[in-house]
């Protein structure tokens, strides 16, 4: 298996000469544009890693799925669900547009940047504080890696950059959507997108979610077998930014991508799959991740359609 995994890296890097790292947060440009790695995790902690599977880099938009479960968890459906939609919304992740034309003006899914704001917003907590703490217990519970923790550097890069991100928040809360403190809401949301993270962190959140919640080793239920199955829906319809349809196609894979680079994928009753190459295209996609994603599906007949 390790051997087919260093072919599938071999074969698909020269793909990461095509794309570019992310420069919108500045401390992403850092990134080695031709690192690609991967690592897959089966549902008996087998754990097979190829490339440049040691390389840290942040969660970014991969931890979506992850909080949403969280948010359903501590909101259930139709607390969330009245304040973020279900639906694709064929923008790419950080458009503003669809905000205001449509009514009600709740962002169309949880998966774009709008969404993911409201969702952290919900996460409970005493004070942000608290919030923080049991957001990174839960990424550290489902990830088995007692040792993530957040990169201050890329989370001070994306607080003072982040006006877009800042304006759909502002606008929410305009709205009466969001109802929390705006700023300490953005706080929450940097933090979460700046987790470090590895393929290997990826791989193991992916294999808990294939088998809907029930960790691999501890055997204990992180997640709700009913929230796992909504957000592994979110991942498939949601999950690639507006290119979910052709990769549900070419890989049909669940799925999450980052601008940080990484992919995490989830094979349901089968495998978790971590992916990381920072050199982008242009819909924000892993360019020579998603090739990668593209062999292992065909390579083992993962395709879940
Ligand atoms: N922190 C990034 C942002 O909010 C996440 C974007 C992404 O990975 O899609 O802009």
């Amino acid at each position: 298996m390790e051997k087919i995994l260093q072919k599938i890296v071999y074969d698909n890097k020269r793909y990461t000469e095509y794309g570019n790292v992310a420069t919108y947060i500045p401390e992403l440009r850092k990134a080695n544009k031709n690192d690609l790695g991967i690592c897959i995790i089966d549902m008996d902690n087998n754990i097979y890693e190829a490339g440049n599977c040691n390389e840290k880099f942040t969660i970014q938009s991969v931890s979506k799925p992850i909080t949403l479960a969280l948010a359903l968890m501590d909101n259930g459906k139709d607390k969330v669900f009245s304040k973020v939609g279900m639906e694709p919304s064929g923008d790419p992740f950080n458009s503003i547009m669809k905000l205001e034309t449509s009514k009600p003006s709740i962002p169309y899914n949880p998966m774009i940047n709008a969404g993911a704001i409201m969702i952290t917003s919900m996460i409970k907590g005493r004070n942000n504080g608290d919030k923080l703490n049991r957001m990174m217990n839960f990424f550290k519970n489902l990830s088995g890696n007692k040792n993530l923790s957040v990169n201050e550097d890329v989370y001070m890069s994306e607080k003072l950059t982040g006006d877009r991100n800042r304006a759909m928040a502002y606008f929410l809360k305009s709205e009466g959507i969001l109802t929390e403190n705006v700023e300490d809401v953005l706080d929450l949301y940097f933090k979460q997108c700046s987790i470090e993270v590895t393929v290997r962190d990826l791989a193991r959140i992916g294999v808990n979610l294939a088998g809907n919640g029930i960790d691999i080793l501890t055997r204990k239920r992180l997640i709700d077998e009913d929230v796992s199955k909504v957000v592994k829906t979110f991942m498939v319809t949601c999950g690639m930014y507006d290119a979910s349809g052709e990769y549900a196609i070419n890989v049909g894979i669940p799925s999450k991508s980052g601008v940080g680079g990484g992919i995490m994928g989830t094979v349901p009753n089968k495998m978790g799959i971590g992916v990381f190459g920072p050199s982008l295209d242009e819909k924000g996609n892993s360019i020579a991740g998603i090739k990668s994603m593209e062999s292992v599906s065909q390579k083992f007949g993962l395709s879940i359609f």
